[in-house]
């Protein structure tokens, strides 16, 4: 198995944060290499498989969809695949939240939602300038990479990014409200801040840490974007989906975005992104942002059949219940470990543990991995062990999995 892994990574280089080993299958929460170890899966495929994998529903309906020649392409033409996804789409997760979005479809993959997003933004607006956020992430293509924190991923090649305003987060400065200082900067002619098309966000940052903003910040932000006509735009890439315990991460604040982006786990395991966007600032001509892959019917199909969960009025409260299991937890360890004074961070379920040092971290990781777990971490020295269960996991491999870490953290703080 390692002579293949050395074969792949040295002729089509792989990915970074590779786990050594050969995947084969996955159903559910487990994974199965080549030589049928089974791992226990907390990291959901970077967020894609909230539904966990090979999804029952959405391996039927896909198997259903290809033996009746449904395989086909959609960007301008509508589609059964299309409509099914869109109705059920809005009977069950727009109409029951009287969310009045109109849906865009913006390719496979999340920056390709950033992108529109914040192309929208400045034509609905006429302004060009964008405000992020410290440790924020939206992507790497060069629109989203510029609203992205960690200079670890930027290079003066890539252009300048004179369109983008990054303020502290919430809680980035400890207690201080730092919403204050976006109201300070819009009302102050000489702050050097040019009043913003958009804001843009994530409510909880995955890549970043798991830094999870309040109510109280979110509300104070979309006030300030609502009294001065800039556009609010969500990132539920990584926290939608059902993430932090509802549909839209934004639900239980009361906020109400003038733009979503969503992606990861919409597609129900396949590649899928889009726009919600408010009907009265949706000002796209037909074809003015368009793109060849913008609407998967094979991942309409996966998609339609995964937001069945939310029919089910149970699906909250079990996540709800998985959620307590992962914070007792997390409560116990950092108490176990007052000492090296660790951190918990998060919601629903996207929790982090915050071990403060990049290579204690990685040591964990890879005794996790040998035990059979994947777990991975985030944040700027990738210090944070990243929790990332799919909703659907069962309780006892959640368990299971709990205990692996707890082993491997014992073994690695000696
Ligand atoms: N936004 C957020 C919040 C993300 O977490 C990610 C991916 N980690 C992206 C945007 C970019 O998505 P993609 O990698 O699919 O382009």
């Amino acid at each position: 198995m390692t002579d293949q892994i050395e074969h792949i990574e040295s002729n089509v280089r792989g990915y970074a944060k590779l786990f050594p080993t050969v995947f084969d299958t996955a159903i559910g929460s487990t994974l199965c290499d080549q030589s049928g170890k089974t791992f226990i899966d907390f990291f959901c495929g970077a967020g894609t498989l909230n539904y966990g994998h090979n999804h029952a529903g959405a391996k039927e309906a896909l198997l259903r969809y290809i033996s009746r020649n449904g395989i086909q392409h959609s960007l301008d033409t509508v589609t059964t695949a299309k409509i099914d996804f869109l109705t059920a789409f809005e009977n069950t997760i727009l109409k029951p939240r009287q969310l009045d979005y109109v849906v865009q479809f913006t390719g496979p993959t999340g920056t390709n939602a950033v992108e529109a997003a914040i192309k929208l933004a400045k034509k609905r607006t006429g302004r060009s300038h964008i405000v992020a956020f410290t440790n924020a992430y939206h992507g790497h293509t060069l629109g989203s990479l510029a609203l992205t924190g960690n200079r670890y991923f930027h290079n003066d090649l890539y252009g300048s990014h004179n369109d983008v305003t990054h303020l502290p987060f919430d809680r980035y400065l400890g207690d201080f409200d730092t919403s204050a200082i976006l109201a300070k900067m819009l009302s102050d002619s000489s702050s050097g801040l040019p009043l913003p098309a958009a804001v843009i966000l994530e409510t909880v940052q995955g890549e970043g840490g798991i830094n999870v903003a309040s109510t109280q910040w979110l509300r104070k932000i979309a006030e300030l974007c609502t009294a001065n006509d800039i556009l609010l735009i969500i990132d539920d890439i990584q926290v939608g989906n059902g993430r932090t315990g509802k549909f839209f991460s934004f639900e239980e604040s009361g906020i109400h975005p003038d733009i979503v982006c969503l992606s990861k786990s919409i597609g129900g395991g396949l590649p899928m992104s889009l726009v919600l966007i408010r009907r009265d600032d949706d000002v796209w001509q037909p074809g003015e942002h368009t793109g060849t892959f913008r609407g998967n019917n094979l991942a309409f199909v996966a998609a339609t059949a995964v937001l069945k969960h939310w029919d089910d009025p149970h699906f909250e409260s079990q996540i709800e219940t998985r959620s307590r299991v992962i914070q007792a937890w997390l409560t116990e360890t950092c108490q176990r470990y007052s000492s090296q004074s660790f951190d918990r961070r998060g919601r629903g379920l996207i929790w982090g543990l915050d071990v403060r040092c990049g290579k204690l971290a990685r040591q964990i990781i890879d005794r996790s991995f040998d035990a059979g777990l994947l777990i991975e971490a985030s944040g700027a020295d990738d210090q944070v062990l990243k929790l990332l269960p799919a909703l659907t996991i069962e309780m006892p491999l959640l368990v299971e999995g709990l205990n692996i870490l707890d082993r491997a953290i014992a073994a690695s703080i000696q």
